[in-house]
Formats: C-alpha cells, sequence, structure tokens
C-alpha cells in the first residue's frame, strides 16, 4: 500500500443538492478500496472537517445557489489541480435549474409560509462559477463511468468518453427499443452514452440525464415524438427535465 504522502489527494465537496452523487462514490464497495489504495482523501465536506491540504482532484457535485458556495470554488480554484463537476446539478444545474420563469410561483406554492423569504440565487453549474476541467454528468453519476474517468484524471490524462446515443449502449444489451415498439418518448437517440442504458434495461424511457453527444439530432426526435401524438407542451416538458440549459 502507498504511504498517504505519495498518493494523489482527492477532495469531494458537496454544493446545493441531495447529495447523491458523493452517496454513488460511498457505495463504490470494492472499488472504493481499490480508490482508497490509490489516493488519499483530504477533504468529504458532508462528512468530515478538511484536513487542510490541497487536493490534486476536487470533485464537486451540487448546483451554485448560496455566494458562500461561490466564494468557496473560487478558492477550490486557486488551489485543484483538477475540478470535476460530477452529477447533471454540478454540470448544467440539474433538475434544480428548471423553471426559470414560474419559479417564484413555484416557491409560493410548495412552501407557502417561507417561499418567498428563500435568499438562494437562481441554480447555477459549477462551470459558470470557475473554469472546470472535466464533467461526469449523470443523475446521479454512473459508478462505472466516474472510475474510468478517474483512471484517467489520475494519469495526468483528460478521459475519453462516449461521443454516441444512449441507444447504442441499449442495443448492446439486447433490450427492446421503447420508443419504437411501446411508444415511449425516449431520449436515448439524441442522449450521450455511458449509464449503460439504466432506465429502458428496466423499461423506463430515458430522461436524458448525461445531456446531448455532439451532433444529436433533436429536431429530428422532436418530429418522431409529434408523429406519435405528443403535444408541444409534452415535448417541452421532457427535455426541460435536463437539456434545456
Ligand atoms: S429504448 Fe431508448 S435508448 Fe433504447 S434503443 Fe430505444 S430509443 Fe434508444
Ligand atoms: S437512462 Fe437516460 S436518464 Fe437514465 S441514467 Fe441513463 S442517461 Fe440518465
Amino acid at each position: 500500500m502507498n504511504t498517504s504522502n505519495d498518493r494523489p489527494k482527492l477532495g469531494l465537496y458537496s454544493l446545493t443538492s441531495c447529495s447523491g452523487d458523493i452517496l454513488e462514490i460511498t457505495n463504490l464497495e470494492e472499488d472504493l478500496l481499490r480508490l482508497l489504495d490509490v489516493v488519499e482523501v483530504v477533504d468529504l465536506n458532508v462528512a468530515m472537517p478538511s484536513t487542510g491540504k490541497s487536493p490534486d482532484i476536487a470533485l464537486v457535485e451540487g448546483a451554485v445557489t448560496q455566494p458562500d458556495e461561490a466564494r468557496f470554488l473560487r478558492r477550490l480554484r486557486k488551489k485543484a489541480k483538477y475540478i470535476v463537476s460530477i452529477g447533471t446539478c454540478a454540470c448544467t444545474g440539474g433538475v434544480v435549474a428548471r423553471g426559470t420563469k414560474k419559479r417564484k410561483e413555484w416557491l409560493r406554492e410548495v412552501y407557502p409560509e417561507t417561499g418567498e423569504g428563500f435568499t438562494s440565487t437562481f441554480p447555477r453549474p459549477v462551470g459558470d462559477v470557475v473554469p472546470v476541467d472535466f464533467s461526469v454528468p449523470g443523475c446521479p453519476i454512473e459508478r462505472g463511468y466516474l472510475m474510468h474517468c478517474l483512471g484517467y484524471l489520475l494519469k495526468g490524462v483528460t478521459p475519453e468518453v462516449p461521443n454516441y446515443p444512449l441507444c447504442m449502449e441499449c442495443k448492446m444489451k439486447g433490450n427492446e427499443c421503447l420508443l419504437r415498439y411501446r411508444g415511449l418518448p425516449c431520449l436515448g437517440p439524441v442522449t450521450r452514452a455511458g449509464c449503460g442504458a439504466r432506465q429502458p434495461s428496466v423499461g423506463r424511457p430515458c430522461d436524458g440525464c448525461f445531456g446531448p453527444y455532439e451532433d444529436a439530432n433533436k429536431e429530428a426526435l422532436v418530429e418522431i415524438f409529434r408523429r406519435m401524438g405528443l403535444g408541444e407542451d409534452e415535448i417541452r416538458m421532457r427535455f426541460d427535465l435536463f437539456w434545456e440549459r
């Protein structure tokens, strides 16, 4: 086993979020032991006080909704070699960044007593506040995908990630196509692969949390949805969950 002095230092930071991505990391099981053999965890802000050491790799989950979080990120940027946004909230703002126009209305509806008094700013991705070296999308992240990316980063190399649609992973699993054979509005044809077709593999259409791959043809899929009989509002809502940021 390497001593803590010669292992790269890893920091795990949670901003405004459900902490689901950090939770996925703690659930890495045997891979977690392998990871801890090659890195030293210097920060885990949801569970332990900081060691005060600067991280080589900072994994940041969650959206930025507080001035304190933006200040924290600027300090982190000066110390960390790599900042990696993990999870869709950190990468694009995620589910919490929905409803630009209706936000106040929703806050009043859900929190009638206190909704008006919230001081949080509109959720922003980490990359809106500081330069990010790499993004690992997913709601939550896919453990194998994260380990793949960390393997590259620990060698000082930018990770190679799939630039093809989720449908390819879905086909490789031998799944029946939910779009073609069950008429379900799956976003797989325009969503970046990497999750292993989590939802289609259990009979649910993809919601697009990995975001688009390069050259994804959204208009073609919108046209297919129209021909399937989906209304314009339904189509907009399909893309609104994760895509339109
Ligand atoms: S179920 Fe969805 S992801 Fe799978 S092949 Fe069909 S459209 Fe693509
Ligand atoms: S199937 Fe789609 S929504 Fe589900 S995890 Fe994969 S990319 Fe995200």
